[in-house]
């Protein structure tokens, strides 16, 4: 038996050992990546919830591995956060999505992800600056969407750095909104536009009364201090039914619409 055990315990050491080396040649190949500008950047529209107008769309960062095919943005994300080269990152899909939105009709505007360590110094204010200087685009058409998380992590330093950008002209989104369990003061005090309410609330708001309950408190709680509302993963008629009869989102989010989608097919969904 104690054989076996051993046995257990150097496949589990080797298993170990694989998952550390494959880790390490992922980050390895994401850092060559980078330096050959191989990302790309899908956009996913936001509508109107009558479905008539695109208001806004989102920069979602897509890297597809030469042999392992697409890698969830969730993963290397995370992954460059630990390399300390995020910012890359964002400086990549920042300059790709406020080119995009020049070509954009009317004053739709694009939404771009931050990330935890982008609100951790001013570079960020200045990379903003620069990207919309470079690209031309109006302020007026850039949002930057920051989660809870990344609010909590230094709450004084991040509201001074979304202030300024906010004066800028930029617009301030809080992303994924509810999933956190931070106390909802942080909304009064920092300076925000949007608000986007996480997937998690139109989960089963079809069918569970208390779900919609929680759903339409929030977006009352979000209006009631002048900030638009933005649902986020509606997937199903069903879904945008309830949210249109309850008047719960000022934009809508979700496969319903329409998925991520390369810039060509974004730009002639909104030229449509
Ligand atoms: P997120 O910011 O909450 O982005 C929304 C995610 O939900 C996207 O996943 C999108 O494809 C997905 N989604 C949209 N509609 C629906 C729907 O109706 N149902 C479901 N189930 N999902 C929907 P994606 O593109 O895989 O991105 C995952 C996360 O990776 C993002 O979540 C964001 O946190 C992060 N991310 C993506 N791009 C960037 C980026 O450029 N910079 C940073 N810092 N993070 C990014
Ligand atoms: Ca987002
Ligand atoms: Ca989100
Ligand atoms: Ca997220």
């Amino acid at each position: 038996a104690k054989g076996r055990a051993r046995g257990l315990c150097v496949g589990y050491a080797r298993e170990m050992d694989e998952r550390y080396i494959a880790s390490r040649r992922l980050k390895a190949d994401l850092r060559q990546t980078l330096l050959d500008r191989g990302l790309t950047t899908m956009f996913q529209p936001m509508y109107t919830p009558d479905g008539r107008h695109i208001e806004c769309c989102e920069a979602l960062v897509r890297w597809t591995h030469p042999e392992r095919g697409p890698v969830s943005p969730d993963v290397f994300i995370r992954m460059a956060e630990d390399m300390g080269v995020v910012s890359t990152i964002t400086a990549f899909v920042l300059e790709q999505a406020c080119r995009e939105c020049m070509r954009w009709p009317g004053q739709t505007s694009v939404s771009v992800n931050l990330s935890a360590h982008d609100l951790r110094s001013r570079a960020i204010v200045d990379l903003v600056a620069e990207t919309l200087a470079l690209t031309g685009l109006s302020s007026s058409r850039l949002h930057l969407e920051v989660t809870e998380s990344c609010l909590m992590d230094e709450p004084l330093a991040a509201g001074a750095l979304l202030a300024e950008l906010r004066t800028m002209g930029v617009t301030i989104a809080v992303d994924d909104f509810g999933t956190g369990f931070s106390s909802l003061a942080y909304l009064d005090t920092l300076p925000l536009d949007v608000v986007k309410i996480d997937r998690s609330f139109v989960r089963n708001v079809t069918s569970d009364g208390r779900r919609l309950k929680l759903l339409k408190g929030t977006v009352n709680l979000v209006r009631a201090l002048g900030l638009d509302v933005v649902v986020e993963g509606v997937e199903t008629e069903e879904q945008l039914a309830v949210i249109v009869e309850n008047g719960a989102a000022d934009l809508v989010q979700g496969f319903v619409f329409s998925r991520p989608l390369p810039p060509d097919q974004a730009l002639a969904l909104m030229q449509r």
